[in-house]
């Protein structure tokens, strides 16, 4: 029996899960927000440190475990913003070095995509759409690969700019769904599909002169928002399931959360005969329970560090699902 703690930070949510035997037995997490702007990298560092004792402390009394009993800690070693996933690294070494236990540098992406598993996903293609990603991805050949991706900014972030310049504050996306629901004429905007890869910087300046003119309501340009931006992830992430000749899709990130995505998504795996999955909420977001999950069949495949290796691990911002090496597969 193993039991895996698992440390999220890389961007607004401090989380921390834990894992004993493949099960999930606490997941506890605390979301830095604001009331109007988006996210201040070094503001939301300061929110996980003040709330990581806490957050600690809560998931071992949801766990019903004493700290004693954890094997290793898992973290999130990467992508994110720097000053949030170095609280995270930091909790993490304080820990390792108190509790006398490895630490596992798990990579965010393959975590969104490893905790399919629990959906009953075998090997899944991820539409992953979060804030600051959007990549669709899956196994193949001995590598995390990436299929498609943006080429400019993460649609959550996307949908966070459009909010924000109607004034509302981080984060969005949940406003702008409320808002599309009441939508009811579809207003063209630019669909931009590249090859594999999808594109939001041109669709956001259109958006942000729509707003500015103020002829179309907001209703209805969330509504046209929704149902473009999502028709290609949709596309995309089916022409991936072609391609790589999978019958799975698994949908990860806070976007995630929408239920139109949902839908859109749901419709094209039942036309072409393939398995939706979608996890629920507390493991779509960005969470500790999934950092503890992958960090726990890396762990189970030898991948752990202690002393001076523990000491000198580092975090790495800009880390491609890519460039993962594989070695529990
Ligand atoms: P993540 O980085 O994966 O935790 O996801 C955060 C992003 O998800 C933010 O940009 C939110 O605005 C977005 N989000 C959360 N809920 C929804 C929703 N219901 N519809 C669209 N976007 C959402
Ligand atoms: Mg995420």
């Amino acid at each position: 029996m193993s039991i895996i703690l698992g440390i999220e930070s890389t961007a607004h949510t401090f989380g921390i899960g834990i894992v004993c035997d493949g099960k999930i037995i606490a997941n506890k997490m605390d979301m830095y927000t604001t009331e109007s702007g988006g996210i201040i990298p070094l503001d939301s560092a300061k929110h996980h440190r003040e709330v990581s004792e806490r957050v600690y402390k809560e998931a071992l009394e949801e766990a019903k475990i004493n700290e004693k009993e954890i094997d290793a800690i898992a973290f999130s070693q990467g992508p994110g913003l720097s000053p949030c996933l170095l609280e995270g690294i930091k909790f993490s070494k304080k820990l390792s070095k108190k509790l006398k236990k490895s630490l596992v540098p798990v990579n965010h992406c393959v975590a969104h995509l490893e905790i399919a598993r629990v959906t009953g996903a075998l090997d899944p293609v991820l539409l992953y759409c979060s804030g600051a990603n959007t990549q669709v991805i899956s196994y193949a050949s001995g590598k995390y690969r990436i299929f498609g991706e943006t080429l400019d900014t993460g649609v959550g972030n996307f949908i966070d700019n459009f909010a924000r310049c109607a004034g509302i504050g981080f984060p969005g996306g949940p406003k702008i769904e409320t808002l599309a629901k009441k939508g009811k004429n579809y207003i063209e905007l630019p669909y931009t599909v590249k090859g594999m890869d999808v594109s939001f910087s041109g669709i956001l300046t259109n958006l942000k002169q729509k707003v500015e003119k103020g002829n179309y309501s907001i209703e209805d340009l969330s509504f046209s928002m929704q149902e473009t931006v999502f028709a290609m992830l949709v596309e995309t992430s089916e022409r991936a399931l072609a391609h790589v000749g999978k019958n799975e899709l698994v949908l990860g990130g806070g976007v995630a959360c929408n239920s139109r995505l949902q839908e859109m998504a749901r419709l094209m795996c039942e036309e072409r005969g393939a398995k939706f999955f979608c996890p629920e909420k507390p493991l779509l977001v960005d969470n500790g329970a999934m950092i503890a999950y992958a960090g726990e069949i890396m762990f189970n495949s030898g991948i752990k560090f202690s002393g001076k290796k523990a000491e000198e691990l580092d975090i790495k911002p800009r880390q491609r699902t890519d460039e993962v090496e594989v070695r529990w597969k």
